[in-house]
């Protein structure tokens, strides 16, 4: 059985959220041989924890009195809210430090910020940009922004989760601008993957059969990505080798085979449109990426 304390014990560090990452990250700080104090809305879910060592909480409040720093990771911020709102919370976080790892809007991060500085709380924002697997090893990938002095004084604790750490600056919503941009990238390939497996698999080619040179045109894509950054970031869109007029007609065979199929082809189709748009405004000979201007 699990047991509370409901009175402070001192702790390095306390985790509030025990889903999958919550108890990744509490784990790590055990790991690391931090006193960790941890509490969920859901009883139980410290169970494995506490049996490693971890303090359980009786409620968020004590909770966040037994450490200087508190972790949070929950499904969102309306979660994050729900928990550290409470007076009860907000007045025992009072000079105390929050680390926000739940993943949200930069807006929401900045929000939040404001909320903490309005009652005397230390506030970073966070993201993990990497599976549960990957906390305590050197595969982690965690970003931060925020005031940078708050950042380094609780540099130590975080490390003990391993992996790399980067503060982004000292803008609070930066952790979640890039965490957005970055599942931008996965998520939208991840619908072009399921797409293309289905259209292959319309034209009878299976998964498995496609899936080495898939892998082979994910490996291609590392060198465009730093070669594009540089042609976005000094405004020349080379369409060298590939113009949009090219790209554009290979994108309508992927729709036409598609559709020829009975298979929805919305996300390709969102790319064609942009083309053509990047087209019809005189760019035709510049590359694809030129899109990212006409979109902002
Ligand atoms: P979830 O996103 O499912 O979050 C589960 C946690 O949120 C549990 O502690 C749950 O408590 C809590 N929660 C949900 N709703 C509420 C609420 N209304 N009030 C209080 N607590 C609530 O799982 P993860 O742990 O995997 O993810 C946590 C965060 O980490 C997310 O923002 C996610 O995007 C991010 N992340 C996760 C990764 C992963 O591989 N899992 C990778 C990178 C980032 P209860 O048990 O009571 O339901």
């Amino acid at each position: 059985m699990t047991s509370h304390t409901d009175h402070t014990e001192q702790s390095a560090v306390t985790v509030l959220g025990l889903g999958p990452m919550g108890r990744a990250l509490a784990g790590a700080f055990l790991a690391a041989g931090l006193r960790t104090t941890v509490w969920n809305r859901t009883p139980g879910k410290d169970r494995e924890l506490v049996g490693r060592g971890a303090i359980s909480a009786a409620s968020p409040e004590v909770a966040v009195a037994t450490s200087e720093l508190t972790v949070i990771c929950v499904v969102d911020y309306e979660a994050v809210d729900s928990i550290v709102r409470p007076e009860a919370v907000t007045d025992a976080l009072k000079g105390r430090t929050v680390v926000n790892l739940t993943a949200d809007t930069p807006d929401r991060a900045r929000s939040t910020a404001t909320w903490a500085a309005e009652h005397g709380i230390g506030y970073l924002d966070g993201a993990i940009m990497t599976p549960t697997t990957t906390i305590g090893t050197p595969a982690g990938v965690f970003l931060h922004s925020g005031q940078e002095e708050l950042y380094q004084r609780h540099r130590p604790v975080l490390d003990a989760l391993g992996g790399t750490h980067t503060h982004l600056g000292e803008d609070v919503g930066r952790a979640a601008g890039y965490d957005l941009a970055l599942l931008d990238i996965f998520w939208t390939a991840m619908a072009g993957y399921a797409h293309a497996l289905a259209m292959a698999r319309a034209e009878g080619i299976t998964a498995r059969e496609l899936a080495p040179f898939a892998k082979g045109i994910g490996a291609i894509l590392p060198p465009i990505f730093e070669q594009l950054a540089e042609e976005v970031d000094g405004g020349r869109y080379s369409g060298e080798g590939n113009p949009i007029t090219s790209a554009v007609s290979s994108m309508a065979h992927i729709v036409h085979t598609s559709e020829s199929h009975g298979i929805d082809a919305g996300v390709m189709r969102a790319a064609e449109g942009l083309a053509r748009r990047a087209i019809g405004r005189g760019h035709g000979t510049d590359g694809f990426i030129r899109i990212t201007d006409l979109l902002y």
